[in-house]
């Protein structure tokens, strides 16, 4: 399209949506911004995708506007900072910084931040029967499943897969057989290759739990991808965290950026032409409209989704932003006022469980006490269950959970704050899995759309992490100075 007709399509949208609106074109009009549109970027989304394309781009000196629907940077890095007692905080979001995390440990190290290393689990707890993982490690115990292999949790599937990964000599060039896995979900082919049923029903424990997927959901050829990799999480995985709260790396971001940001915009209409972009948002119960040179939408897809796009991208594209899937997941932070969990006789300061809670462990172990916080990382089934409750009757759900697990748990109650993903507006979701049939669906995320860039972590190699959605911001940015335009 060429400018003029981008400008003249642009201006029929723009009607058409005032109209859906309530408003006025002559308002619109009124409302648009940015006499000089030539050489701005706009980028829609400030999470850590959004940030860092809008950081790395400002750096190298070119004009940049993030539009951001949420009052703070981040997006899924969230570190509740209430309505905790004793000044403590919480990663309602993301928090785990791993060891291979190269991209968001670069901005650490930028930001003078510092990396701490989490505890590992001390017992499990499933079937109702309880495992002091050191007991389960050294095999004197076996897990309450079928199937399974002595002194091992996480991985496990491997024994399952290796006739398929047997076959695997180039992982870019796969055969048929294992090809036509992207169809079937893991719980068909753990079955079809051997495992029994209640081997099934433990992987949604274990790493369906960590995708905050169901087996019966997830791709079969993703996780002979990930196994060859050697890339899945494990229990001996290596997780830290950024002291005092991985909220400073985009609040980091977002002061660089200053009034580069603005916040409170929800967008709703993207345009695209040959030479300009536009994003009309809302602005204090008005409508807004911005035109720029370029555009890199870092919004999750599970949220473009159901905004208006002019003209539709190509098929490719638009499939996999309308069908890309997402998982469930639900954090709840309990706060009690002692540290029971490190008291002799207890079971421990991190569990791994089948309870509606599933993970449960001390988050504040680098805080000062006496008072702590226990985190419930939960997901697939258990969170939706859960979200389909008010947030006092979730806490009361897991104030008996941890009561059973530690007894007299109770009596120590403080509060607590719980933060349900999938009923976020600007989330709809936890992050991004590969389905049934969507091997090729982050490659088409991340390919630029004429001059539409696209970040985030479901465009990332490394999805679902901090990690991913910088190296996504960083890749995006690179993009348009590439091209200088
Ligand atoms: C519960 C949970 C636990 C996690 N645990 C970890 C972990 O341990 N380690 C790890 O590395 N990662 C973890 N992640 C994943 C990590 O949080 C994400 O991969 C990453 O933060 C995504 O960044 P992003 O920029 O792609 O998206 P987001 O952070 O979602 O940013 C997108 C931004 O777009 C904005 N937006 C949405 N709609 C609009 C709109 N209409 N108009 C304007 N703006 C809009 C949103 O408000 C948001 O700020 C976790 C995520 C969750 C939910």
């Amino acid at each position: 399209m060429k400018r003029r007709e981008f400008m003249r399509c642009a201006g029929a949208a723009l009607a058409a949506t005032v109209t859906g609106y309530g408003s006025t074109t002559k308002q619109l009009a009124h409302a648009a911004v940015g006499s000089d549109p030539r050489d701005r970027i706009l980028i829609v989304g400030g999470g850590l995708g959004g940030l860092s394309a809008a950081y790395e781009l400002k750096k190298a000196g070119r004009s940049v506007t993030v539009i951001e629907a949420r009052s703070r940077p981040g997006g899924r890095v969230f570190t509740a900072r209430e309505p905790f007692r004793d000044n403590l905080y919480c990663e309602m979001g993301a928090e785990y910084v791993d060891a291979s995390n190269t991209y968001l440990r670069q901005y650490c190290k930028e930001f003078d931040l510092k990396v701490l290393t989490a505890k590992l689990y001390d017992a499990v707890v499933l079937r109702g029967k309880r495992f002091a993982m050191s007991d389960f490690k050294n095999k004197k115990v076996p897990l309450p499943y079928d199937g399974t292999t002595p002194g091992v949790l996480f991985g496990q599937e491997r024994r399952y897969a290796e006739r398929l990964l047997e076959q695997i000599q180039d992982p870019n060039q796969l055969p048929p057989e294992l090809l036509a896995l992207d169809n079937k979900s893991v719980a068909e082919v753990l079955l079809a290759e051997g495992a029994p049923e209640d081997f099934v029903s433990l992987y949604t424990y274990l790493n369906a739990t960590e995708k905050t997927a169901r087996p019966d959901q997830m791709s079969a050829l993703s996780l002979i991808r990930s196994l060859h990799r050697n890339s899945g999480f494990d229990e001996e995985t290596d997780e830290g965290r950024i002291f005092g709260g991985n909220d400073q790396v985009p609040k980091a971001l977002a002061r660089y950026l200053g009034d580069d940001i603005l916040y409170n915009r929800p967008v709703k209409q993207i345009r695209h032409g040959s030479d300009g972009v536009e994003v009309t948002f809302d602005e204090n119960g008005q409508q807004r409209t911005m035109r720029g040179a370029r555009m890199v939408i870092a919004m999750p897809f599970s949220v473009l989704r159901k905004l208006e796009i002019q003209p539709a991208f190509s098929a490719a594209k638009m499939d996999s932003i309308q069908n890309v899937s997402y998982g469930t997941v639900m954090k709840l932070a309990l706060q009690y006022q002692r540290r029971f969990w490190d008291e002799t006789g207890s079971i421990g300061q991190r569990v791994l469980t089948d309870t509606p809670l599933r993970r449960i462990y001390h988050h504040s172990i680098d805080q000062p006490g006496p008072s702590g916080i226990l985190l419930s990382f939960t997901t697939g089934e258990d969170a939706e269950k859960l979200g389909q409750l008010s947030p006092d009757q979730r806490l009361d759900t897991a104030r008996k959970v941890v009561d059973n697990l530690w007894t007299g748990a109770d009596q120590h109650w403080l509060g607590g704050f719980t933060k349900y993903w999938n009923e976020d507006p600007y989330t709809q979701g936890s992050y991004s899995y590969t389905g049934l049939g969507q091997a090729g669906y982050v490659d088409r995320a991340r390919v630029p759309e004429g001059l539409v860039h696209f970040a985030g972590e479901h465009t990332s190699k490394y999805r679902a992490s901090m990690n991913g959605a910088i190296e996504s911001g960083q890749r995006a940015a690179r993009e348009i100075l590439e091209v200088g335009a």
